[in-house]
């Protein structure tokens, strides 16, 4: 459990730890809150020999209202979204997905830019960002870039970020009158992580007609992954328990499961309709 040898590196500024990255090459990982990147090395999994700690950059840990749009820092802490008010007020899936997130520890140092750099299958924070249609804003060697969630998460593991970019910010929009919001996961026991979890972003009329729907599965599969068929089966219709029940039972279809020694494909497959039923119904309530 001892990480390989590295030299450390504390980055200064964004433009400091790009300059960083690209003096020190493929062999250098950037480090923010470490809860993902420090336990792959303790493992040997991930062996950098060099680490740029983004931790003392002055400006990445901020939660800004910019007109219709929330903005957060890419070193912002669990704790810190998990407290604060403009967060509460706009995203309820947000604080009650993080406070489900490892322990008080994790919470205390993880941050979400680290947490949808890493994407980790597993994690909750990926699924709630694309859930609610964030944008991940980076920088890097060639300038900013601008990338929508949808367009965000490739696969296992693996993001748009080119190599060298920094996440700087997530900027979330926020949400049309009406809208509720909510997060359900079955979490694995000992670590936390999504066996299955869903997030949900509900809209409705004033007759109470879905008019939007969001809805991402975590966990099920190697990327947090929309589901079209239940946002489809849900817009359009007054949502009642019959029909949340219904659109429910297409959030697997399409999605290539996984499988490990926390669930197999098929308990997976049924999970994958207990959470988003879980899910929209409580984010319909709060709509
Ligand atoms: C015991 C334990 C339990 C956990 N339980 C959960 C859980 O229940 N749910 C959950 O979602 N997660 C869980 N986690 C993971 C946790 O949420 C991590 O903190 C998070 O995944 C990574 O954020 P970080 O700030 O620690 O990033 P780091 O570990 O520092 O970095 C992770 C990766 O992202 C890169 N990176 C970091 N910041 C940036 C940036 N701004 N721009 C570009 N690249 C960047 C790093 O180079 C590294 O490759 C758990 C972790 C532990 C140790």
């Amino acid at each position: 459990m001892i990480p390989a040898e590295f030299e450390y590196h504390v980055a200064q500024s964004v433009d400091d730890a790009i300059a960083l990255m690209q003096q020190h090459g493929n062999d250098a990982k950037f480090l923010a809150g470490g809860h993902s990147l420090l336990p792959t090395m303790k493992l040997r999994m991930a062996q950098p020999t060099h680490l740029i700690d983004l931790g003392r950059i002055t400006g990445l840990s901020y939660i800004r209202e910019v007109g219709d749009t929330v903005t957060v820092g890419a070193m912002t802490t669990y704790v810190t979204l998990q407290r604060s008010d403009i967060i509460a007020q706009n995203f309820a899936l947000l604080p009650e997905g993080i406070s489900e997130i490892g322990d008080q520890q994790v919470r205390n140092r993880g941050t979400i830019g680290g947490s949808v750099a890493h994407s980790d299958p597993a994690a909750d924070t990926p699924g709630m960002v694309l859930a609610l249609r964030a944008t991940i804003v980076t920088r890097g060697p060639d300038g900013a870039r601008t990338i929508s969630a949808d367009n965000f998460f490739k696969d296992l593991f693996e993001t748009d970020l080119k190599p060298g970019e920094v996440i700087t910010e997530i900027r979330f929009a926020k949400p049309a009158p009406r809208t509720g919001s909510a997060y359900e996961k079955l979490a694995n026991k000992a670590s936390h992580y999504a066996v299955v979890g869903c997030a949900a972003v509900i809209t409705q009329d004033g007759s109470g007609v879905c008019t939007a729907a969001s809805v991402v599965i975590t966990g099920a599969s190697v990327k947090p992954t929309r589901a079209s068929a239940v946002e489809a089966a849900l817009v359009g219709k007054k949502l009642d328990a019959a029909t949340i029940a219904e659109a429910a039972s297409h959030a697997a279809h399409g999605l290539e499961m996984v499988a490990d020694i926390h669930g197999s494909k098929e308990y997976r497959a049924q999970m994958a309709t207990v959470m988003p039923k879980r899910a929209i119904t409580r984010a319909a309530e709060r709509a």
